[in-house]
């Protein structure tokens, strides 16, 4: 029972958020009676007006309330409302209104409920009363039991009109529609482009490699079709050795013959240059075919 309370305070509260757009923290007016009670039956009012809103509450009470609930004598009420906000009426503090025309003025404000109050009170007559004012969620306690009314007619009517606005008025309208499914369409095609921007900055690595990999076997090719192109390999193994020109060509010329009969030696007579030595050795094997 509690939980199928609370799914519906949820919905009606979502109304509320969505067709009359309402914000959190709810700004709740509270009349005098239901501190008094509150007070009396040890009800934790902020507690439970969380609760029962399922969000956060700013409880607030007008200044003609204050003057009730100070006329009542009861000092722990008295000490409880003090902490609440006060809500600002502008009503003579010397010939306070009752706390149910207060609420009511503050509240209703041409035909609506303009400020989004929620409204705590015992006052029958005057939940009655905002029951005709749309968008103004009712709370009471009854038995102990913190209660919120269902959305009133007003409300409802109010509640069915939006949703109906936004369910049908794009769809029914034709120019409307058409705007619609422009838009959808240009958003659609800016998605793509976005993609394509935000996806390959650079080159594609597996293409690059395969580049690479192709490159080497069209040398090698070459290599072995035309001795030019053996002339034109060497100075790349030049830059890796750095060394000199002359000592590069004998250097390679000793390392072909060298490697293939003992690689040890090689390294020894080469020294600090065996890593370079073994690169080049991969390219130089063509050559060593070619010779
Ligand atoms: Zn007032």
């Amino acid at each position: 029972m509690r939980q199928k309370r609370a799914k519906s305070y949820r919905k009606q509260m979502g109304v509320y958020l969505h067709a009359f757009k309402f914000r959190e923290p709810y700004q709740t007016l509270l009349d005098d009676q239901i501190i008094l009670q509150c007070h009396r039956t040890a009800f934790d009012l902020e507690k439970g007006l969380n609760r029962t809103v399922q969000s956060e509450v700013k409880p607030m009470i007008t200044q003609c309330c204050m003057q009730a609930l100070y006329m009542s004598r009861d000092e722990g009420a008295i000490e409880m409302a003090k902490k609440f906000e006060r809500r600002r009426c502008n009503h003579n503090y010397k010939d306070p209104k009752s706390p149910s025309e207060c609420i009511e003025d503050v509240v209703v404000v041409d035909g609506k409920n303009k400020h989004r109050y929620v409204v705590a009170t015992l006052n029958e007559d005057l939940r009655s009363a905002l029951r005709g004012i749309p968008g103004v969620p009712l709370i009471y306690i009854n038995r102990s039991v913190m209660i919120m009314e269902p959305l009133s007619k007003a409300s409802k009517e109010v509640q069915i009109a939006v949703e109906s606005g936004k369910l049908t008025g794009g769809l029914n309208d034709a120019k409307l529609a058409g705007l619609r499914q422009k838009d959808d369409g240009l958003d659609a095609e800016g998605a793509p482009k976005t993609k394509k921007r935000s996806g390959p900055k650079g080159p594609n690595p597996l293409s690059v490699k395969k580049k690479k990999k192709e490159a080497k076997p069209s040398t090698e090719k070459e290599n072995s079709s035309q001795a030019g192109n053996t002339e034109e390999a060497q100075p790349k193994k030049r830059r890796r050795k750095h060394k000199k020109s002359g000592e590069k060509a004998e250097d390679n010329s000793l390392e072909y013959s060298e490697e293939k009969s003992q690689e040890n030696k090689e390294a020894n007579h080469v020294g600090a240059g065996a890593e370079t030595s073994l690169q080049s050795a991969e390219d130089v094997e063509p050559h060593s075919q070619d010779d």
